[in-house]
């Protein structure tokens, strides 16, 4: 599917690079609310692009949450009545993130996660995932002012990103040209789709960005029960991929992340931090990252607080490298694996 600036392009075919450069850039000013706005161009060509092309791909809008709390969702309904959610964040350093979603439901069913119980129903186009991130920009704007800024992008939402990978490459790179967000804010998160995996090893328009596998066991029994996707060999096929991905980006800026999330009395014993301990430190370059699962009325718990503790003194004694996310949102159904388009 064309995006809007290959419509544009067919629209105008005579324009030249810097004129469409002009238009995408005035498409992520969130001071700009509609073509009418765009005076860079000539009446007669915004009358066009008003008749012609949707200034967002969404046709509804509806937050959640308030934004004191530091965290808030927003359902966006699409042209065609889909509904996808999105999520904005601010850390403790007061940064702003966004998480974005890639598909209308998925395929992958990870059992802990509401996004995987739908299904699914469509991929996003590269249009609907970037105006994601345009309706925050906005919506700060609006809110909080100018001096407010999204410094980081995580494609965590609802979807499998690997599984829409053209349109996921498309929206990394407009990002990447139209904002001031750069390669290691943005990190994209996936079961680990292996084909697609080797693809952004030779991908010369694969941008840099950052990697985060959910990984959620080291042992293939549990992770094949959390995750009806994973197989077999998929752990040791995983490692070798990670050990040439390595080689060719691995530095400190583009370590690869392993997540975890922690499911009481699933994976979250000893011996399954000894199992991602052993198996994190044949890869080398990774950093595993520890994420409570808090998901109101699901089919989880979530690992208690000793417990977290427990498991991630077992890695740090073994010399892994280790974080915990700050979980957030879960009174809004917009934590981790809560997604799911209501
Ligand atoms: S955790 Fe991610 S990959 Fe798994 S079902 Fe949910 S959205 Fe899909």
């Amino acid at each position: 599917m064309l995006n809007r600036l290959e419509t544009i392009k067919e629209l105008f075919p005579k324009a030249q690079n810097f004129r469409l450069k002009q238009i995408e850039c005035a498409v992520f000013d969130a001071a700009i609310s509609g073509w009418e706005e765009v005076t860079t161009l000539p009446q007669a060509d915004r009358q066009l692009l008003i008749e012609k092309v949707p200034w967002v791909s969404y046709r509804a809008a509806e937050t959640f949450g308030d934004i004191e709390d530091d965290v808030i969702k927003a359902l966006l309904t699409l042209s065609d009545d889909a509904k996808i959610e999105t999520v904005l964040m601010r850390n403790r350093r007061g940064h702003w993130s966004v998480c974005v979603s890639t598909q209308v439901g998925c395929a992958m069913r990870c059992v802990f996660c509401a996004t995987g119980k739908m299904g699914l129903k469509r991929n996003l186009t590269s249009d609907e995932i970037v105006d994601q991130l345009r309706f925050w920009q906005k919506y700060l704007l609006t809110n909080l002012g100018d001096e407010e800024r999204i410094t980081n992008v995580v494609y965590m939402g609802m979807g499998e990103p690997m599984n829409n990978y053209e349109a996921v490459k498309d929206s990394l790179n407009r990002i990447l040209l139209n904002t001031e967000i750069g390669e290691t804010r943005i990190t994209v998160s996936t079961v680990g789709v292996l084909p697609r995996l080797d693809q952004i090893l030779d991908d010369e328009d694969w941008p840099p960005v950052r990697l985060a596998i959910s990984l959620h066991s080291a042992q293939n029994e549990v992770r094949k029960q959390l995750m009806p996707s994973s197989y077999d060999d998929f752990l040791p096929k995983l490692a070798d991929w990670a050990r040439r991905y390595n080689q060719k980006f691995g530095n400190r800026r583009h370590h690869l992340t392993f997540e975890y999330i922690m499911l009481a009395g699933v994976n979250d014993s000893s011996q399954a931090a000894e199992a991602l301990a052993d198996y994190v430190l044949k890869i080398d370059n990774v950093r595993v990252n520890l994420i409570p699962y808090n998901a109101s009325g699901a089919d989880y718990e979530g690992s208690s607080e000793e417990t977290l503790e427990r498991f991630m003194s077992v890695l740090e004694q073994r010399d892994v490298t280790v974080t915990v996310r700050r979980s957030q949102g879960q009174e809004i159904a917009a934590a981790c694996g809560q997604l799911a388009g209501k």
